[in-house]
């Protein structure tokens, strides 16, 4: 960042005192900006023996394959951003089961964090332009090559063992 966001004043890089790592630190009013890694929550929706999934339809990875996550808002708990997300990208109303998988990407800075959920019946739909396509696959047929993120072959693979 260049400018703090209390006052507009440019900011430096500076390490606080008692802290041990540089941070954005407004000159003019002494604003420390912290960023800390985001949280993406997400499930693996499961209805009988098959998986939903979902077919990127924005970068990156457009065209893979992927599991319903996104970034949770403000205000929310995992359990409800991981269920509007999948309600989101695969048109499916779900309640979050046992948790999956927490896994840190420590480069991005993003955790992910994935749960169960129980489809009550095969019904689901591309309903937003996140997805391309949406589709249950047999536990036989997962598109492994076509995977868009390691977390979440990761989860699939936590499930199938
Ligand atoms: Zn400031």
């Amino acid at each position: 960042m260049k400018y703090c966001s209390e006052c507009a004043h440019p900011v430096t890089y500076q390490v606080p005192e008692g802290d041990n790592r540089e941070r954005a630190v407004c000159d003019q009013c002494g604003t420390i900006h912290y960023v800390n890694p985001r949280i993406i929550a997400g499930t693996l929706p499961v209805y009988q023996n098959q998986i939903l999934l979902c077919k990127r339809a924005i970068e990156p990875r457009k065209g893979y394959w992927t599991l319903p996550a996104g970034f949770m808002e403000q205000g929310e708990t995992l359990e409800q951003g991981a269920a509007r997300e999948t309600q989101e990208e695969a048109g499916i109303d779900i309640t979050c089961g046992q948790l999956l998988s927490s896994i840190s990407v420590p480069h991005i800075s993003q955790v992910h964090i994935f749960f169960l959920a129980n489809m009550e019946n095969a019904e689901h739909a591309v309903s937003t332009s996140e997805s391309l396509a949406v589709k249950l696959f047999d536990v036989d047929n997962i598109p492994w090559d076509e995977i868009a993120f390691p977390t979440v072959k990761k989860t699939l693979q936590f499930y199938l063992d």
